[in-house]
Order: structure tokens, then sequence, then C-alpha cells
């Protein structure tokens, strides 16, 4: 018998018929003879909904109150689901993060898992109950408060239980059949890819690839847990996400490759006429490390000789820039850089693959495709298996389509169904 762990997205739960199709499904993997543990999302876009109705009431919501709101968005659906399982004639328990032992600290909106003790799960399990729990929530260890894991911090839950269960595998549905080599919403010859590696689906995830949440993957890969990404409208095979894919026996030879991610949720801040000194760098990115604020790219010009001067621009989440500039307008007087630029216009595109490391020529011809598509490359940042380029927003479509081209990933007939429409 084997314990399985399954994550539904927003959209497998949307409405009362999805929540009825996939208790249908919790309930055959039960049959099938397995123990299961079910994580879910709010139905359909209700996170968003929370949100708006949160900016309504108040242009800064406090924290506590805003992950409170929030958090209701999954208990409907846990609530939910456990009554369309009990229809069928099992016995289903619905657990909110807190109950089921997601311990997390305390930073509102984006608290990290600390512990997960997941007793009352086990003995839900013993008991030969399915056990459903809300995703994306947890409790602080310190305030007792109720926090979230950031959006799309469902797969994240997911993976962090079935880690602490010790399960044979974490299944995430979604609406789409898979892990694809681009957005199959923008390059519709996109591919499924059949095995990834926890090291290219982290630059996946943390380039933009919305599938799978970074600290999920992360969290998988520290425990060595498989990851099946498939959809929850259909039974086909869809993408596992492990540790060796190309390993022997796999049948698979390593392209150059992987995919083509993007993302437009980024935003670049120039910080103009920075003294060229020791420590002014580390100090602006001391402020930004204390407002809590992830960097992503990073550049810093040469220095003019005539001014003694540099400009540093970064790229971090949009939505972090009030926070970000408000922050370092504090230190202008410190520091004495002379003004802020803000560009919320761009978007990032990435190649992500394993096989660029024994492969030269990856960024000549990456360069050359975006050239062709008329595409201006404004920063550039590479890990060994990762380029990215920021590029103007309205030529994001461009270069993914450009890109996938170049490297050989269009399918030769469409294979990407996208049956839900909003890839959660
Ligand atoms: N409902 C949350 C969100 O929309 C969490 C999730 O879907 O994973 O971000
Ligand atoms: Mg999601």
């Amino acid at each position: 018998m084997a314990l399985v762990v399954q994550k539904y997205g927003g959209s497998s739960v949307a409405d009362a018929s999805c929540i009825k199709r996939v208790a249908q499904r919790i309930v055959a993997t039960k049959k099938a003879g397995n123990d299961v543990v079910v994580i879910v999302s709010a139905m359909g876009d209700t996170t968003d909904e929370l949100l708006d109705l949160a900016e309504q009431v108040s242009p800064l919501p406090p924290g506590r109150e805003l992950d409170m709101l929030l958090t209701s968005g999954e208990r409907i659906s846990m609530a939910l689901l456990a009554m369309a399982i009990a229809n069928l004639g099992h016995e289903a328990r619905s657990f909110t993060g807190s109950q089921a032992g997601v311990i997390t600290n305390s930073t509102h909106g984006k608290a990290r898992i600390i512990d997960v003790t997941p007793s009352r799960i086990r003995e839900a399990i013993d008991q030969a109950h399915i056990a459903i729990v809300a995703g994306f929530q947890g409790v602080s260890q310190d305030t007792k408060d109720i926090t979230t894991l950031g959006r799309g911090g469902s797969d994240t839950t997911a993976v962090a239980l079935a880690a602490a269960l010790e399960a044979d595998v974490c299944e995430i549905y979604t609406d789409v059949d898979g892990i694809f080599t681009a957005d199959p919403r923008i390059v519709t010859a996109a591919r499924k890819i059949p095995r990834i590696s926890y090291d290219e689906m982290m630059e996946m995830a943390a380039c933009g690839s919305k599938i799978l949440h970074l600290r999920c993957v992360e969290y998988a890969r520290r425990f060595d847990l498989p990851i099946h990404v498939r959809s929850s409208f259909s039974t086909k095979e869809g993408t596992w996400v492990v540790s060796d894919p190309y390993s022997e026996g796999t049948e698979m030879e390593q392209p150059i490759i992987s995919g083509v991610a993007h993302d437009r949720s980024e935003a670049k801040i120039t910080v103009v006429g920075v003294p060229d000194k020791v420590g002014e760098a580390a100090s602006i990115f001391k402020t930004l490390a204390d407002a809590e604020i992830n960097i992503d790219m990073i550049v810093q010009n040469v220095s003019a000789a005539a001014t003694g001067r540099t400009d540093i621009s970064f790229t971090l989440p949009t939505a972090d820039s009030p926070t970000a500039l408000a922050a370092l307008k504090k230190i202008q007087g410190d520091i004495a850089y002379e003004s802020l630029l803000f560009d919320d216009q761009i978007g990032k595109v990435s190649l992500v693959g394993a096989g660029m490391r024994s492969h030269p020529g990856v960024t000549a011809t990456f360069f050359a495709a975006l050239a062709d598509a008329g595409v201006n490359i404004e920063m550039i940042s590479t890990s060994e298996i990762r380029i990215s380029v920021v590029v103007g927003q309205d030529g994001v479509d461009a270069a993914v389509a450009a890109a996938h081209r170049a490297f050989d990933l269009d399918a030769d007939q469409v294979e990407a169904v996208v049956y839900g429409g909003s890839g959660r």
C-alpha cells in the first residue's frame, strides 16, 4: 500500500462540478488500495477576489488580517471537497494548515515552513480516513497567528506534508498535462517534458514558470521526494520531477535546453549616481534585505571617471517595489546617490537546461535568435544551467517563441491542451 499525497490547484476545484470530479478521482485512488492525503487550493480565482476586496477597504491592509482573510479561500474548498467525498460514501476529514501541523515563521504573506508535525493527519490515515488539508497556510510558532506561504504556496504545503509523512509520491494536479518546454499559451508548439531534474525545475520556477512554487521544488529536492505534475482533467502521465532524470534505464537523452521560462512580474529599479566607494552597494542591499525584499538580477555600470559615480540597477517583484523605493529613499541622505528610476514595463526570458554545461555556443544562439526577432536585451544574468535576459515587456512573447524555435524545441504537432485556463 502506498501513501499518495495529491494537490489540486484552484482550476481543478473551480466550481461544484469540478469538486465532485476531483472527489471521484480521490476515491478511485483510495479504492486502488492507497492511503490518500489531499491538499487543496482556493476555488478558481478566490484568492485574487479576496485580495481585491481587501484593497477596497484598505490600500495597505495589515499582514495579519490579510492572511486571515486569504486563508479562508482554502477552508471553503477543503470543506466542500470533504463533503463531496462523504457523499460518495467515503470518510474524509478536512484540516486547516494549523491543524495539520504546518508551523511557520511569522512573516505574513510569505511565511517559511519551519516544522511540520502532522499527528492529526497520521491519525486520520490510521483510521482509514481521507485527510483533506488547506494549502498555502500555516501557523506562526512565535505569534500563533495564521500565516500564508506566498502565492502558489499550496504546492509547498503538499510537498512539505508529503515529506513529513514519508509519502511515496506527491502528485500536483493542475490544468495542463505537465510541465512544458514553454508556456503553451505563448508557444502553441510547446512540448511536454517527461522528466526534469530538481535543479532545472528550480531554475524554471525562479524564472517565472508558475506551474510549481519554487520553495516546493527546493523542499522536494531536500527530501528527494518525487513530484508528478499532471492534469486533473485527463489521466495522461505528466512530468516527473526527480533528482536524476537522465539516469540509465530511463532512455532519455539529456537535451541542451529543457525549457524557456518567462516572467512579467518583475520591475527594475536603478539607483542613479551612487558614489563609487567601498560599502555603498552593501548598504543599499542591506537596506533591501532588512525590508525582506528578494532581489533578482543586479547590474552595476562602470563608474564614469569624471564623476566617480556609478549606477546600480536591480530587478525585484513588482509588488515589492513600493516598499523597496520607500526604503531606498530613507537612505538617500546617508549614501548621497542622485536619484531613483523605476521601470515596471520589463519582462524576463530564461533558457534553462543542464545540458548547456557541456555545450558551448548556447548564449550565441540565444542572442542571435533575439536579435532576429528584433528584441533588445537590457540586462543579462547566468547560472551554470540558465541564461536570463531582461527585455521590454512587449518583446517577451516574441523572445520566448524565437528562443524555443532556435533550440529546436517546437513540436511537430500541437501537444499542449490547457483545460482550465489559469495554469494553477
Ligand atoms: N490560493 C493561493 C493562491 O492563489 C495558493 C495556491 O493556489 O497555491 O496563490
Ligand atoms: Mg498553484
